[in-house]
């Protein structure tokens, strides 16, 4: 950017110095001009004044021609070899309107001439003239003048330039150097909207940074309970001071704490896929309706066990693109929350219903509920309402993070209603944007 702004300045620079240059040349010739043929009027006035025009001068030449055209007195010529000068411009023009100016090539002389002319009160014309040679040699002693001053304009021209290039850059430059301090307006006002979009995706990057780094922790920190567990129990069996009855327990314990594991290992997964955006690709249409149809029949024999009724209301057709695999997930998430969460003989009602372009799939449930200051953040990663509850009955706190990025990427908006002590209500709906 810096070598773009210099080059402009320079190039704007230099055009400015040549056109002032031949433009000061051209008005300097033309006034010039004006004064040759000023100090030719005076002179011709002089000579009138004095009343003899015969004289002969070094740099002047003087011609008086009669009211015919012919030459009555050349002072460079021979009169008599001079043909009739009435067709010479600056004679026409002083027979017409009293005086007359020309500039040409003389046939007499090899030079231009400057010729001024003049008719007297006889009818006569007196003609002076003055070669142009002398004008040129003034106008050229003139130009090593000028162009000694283009040249020093030129080096000031290029000096300010650079001198202005850098202070346009600093600001820029200092606002890249100093990223925390993007947005205080010390830079140019044009600028504002890029810094701020710069600031945000800086602290975008820096929240994700974040939000890894924290979750990184978690899960190190839920892989070692269980692993801590099985090595413990292990450790006490392998000591050989556990009797028989305790073996077959601490077994038991090892077998939960490994089937634990399983199940995290599974979820950071998912989880891990799902932010690399890898399920995209998957989403093709399912039918939703049928899909949860037979979930709901396969969870509810195991609900069934802990007196949990698990049952299917609405349609039988609804297409979601959505994939079989992540529907699955949703479907499995939300609905075993439903029954984890319940409380003894308690109902779970599934539901799936298509109403225009929309597609409402609901989980609703007659549990434990969700306090009111826990229902913003169950959708966070490892959020637990109550942490011990939710490892007892095999949770991982990462069930509602799952869904909802499952909604995201399909375009769905997801709505928790929820009482303590009553039930809970978390309801999908898709098309409710653009997507249908
Ligand atoms: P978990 O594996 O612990 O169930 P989730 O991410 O699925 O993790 O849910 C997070 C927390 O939200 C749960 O620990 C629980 O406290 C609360 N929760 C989720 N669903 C329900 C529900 N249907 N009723 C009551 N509380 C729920």
């Amino acid at each position: 950017m810096r070598q773009k702004i210099n080059r402009r300045f320079t190039g704007i620079a230099l055009f400015s110095v040549v056109i002032t240059t031949i433009v000061m040349t051209a008005v300097f010739y033309s006034q010039l001009k004006k004064q040759v043929f000023s100090d030719l009027a005076v002179v011709a006035d002089l000579l009138i004044a004095e009343g003899s025009f015969t004289q002969k001068t070094d740099n002047l030449r003087i011609t008086l021609i009669d009211a015919g055209g012919k030459v009555l007195f050349d002072s460079t010529a021979d009169e008599q070899s001079l043909a009739n000068h009435l067709d010479r411009p600056e004679i026409a023009e002083a027979v017409s309107s009293g005086s007359g100016m020309g500039i040409r090539k003389s046939d007499t002389l090899s030079e231009s001439v400057f010729y001024y002319a003049k008719k007297l009160d006889n009818g006569q014309i007196l003609r002076v003239g003055k070669e142009a040679h002398s004008v040129v040699a003034v106008l050229l002693s003139a130009l090593p003048m000028v162009f000694t001053t283009a040249l020093l304009l030129a080096v000031i021209c290029l000096m300010v330039s650079h001198y202005l290039t850098s202070a346009i850059v600093k600001p820029i430059d200092e606002m890249a150097g100093d990223m925390e301090h993007i947005d205080e307006g010390k830079s140019y006002p044009e600028l504002i909207p890029f810094t701020r979009k710069i600031r945000l995706q800086h602290e975008e990057i820096l929240s994700a940074a974040n939000i890894r780094q924290e979750f990184t922790a978690n899960v190190s920190h839920e892989l070692k309970t269980p692993l801590a567990a099985i090595s413990g129990y292990a450790e006490l069996m392998e000591s050989g001071l556990v009797d028989e009855k305790e073996v077959k327990r601490f077994s038991g314990e090892i077998r939960k704490s490994a089937a634990r594991l399983l199940t995290l290992i599974n979820d950071i997964i998912k989880l891990s896929q799902l932010d690399a955006g890898d399920a995209k690709d998957i989403l093709d249409v399912v039918n939703l309706a049928e899909l949860t149809k037979e979930s709901v029949e396969m969870l509810s024999y195991g609900a069934a066990k802990n007196g949990i009724d698990v049952v299917y209301e609405g349609d039988d057709q609804a297409d979601v693109h959505i994939g079989k695999e992540l529907a699955q997930e949703l479907i499995y998430n939300l609905v075993e929350n439903a029954i984890r969460y319940n409380k003894p003989n308690g109902q779970v009602t599934v539901k799936v219903q298509k109403k225009g372009t929309q597609i409402i799939f609901s989980v609703e449930d007659t549990g434990i509920g969700i306090p009111p200051e826990h229902q913003e953040r169950i959708f966070e990663r490892f959020y637990r309402v109550d942490k011990s509850r939710s490892k007892e009955l095999g949770g991982t706190g990462l069930g509602l993070a799952i869904v909802k990025h499952i909604c995201n990427l399909t375009d769905a908006d997801i709505t928790l209603m929820s009482k303590p002590g009553v039930g809970t209500k978390i309801s999908i709906v898709w098309g409710r944007g653009s997507f249908v």
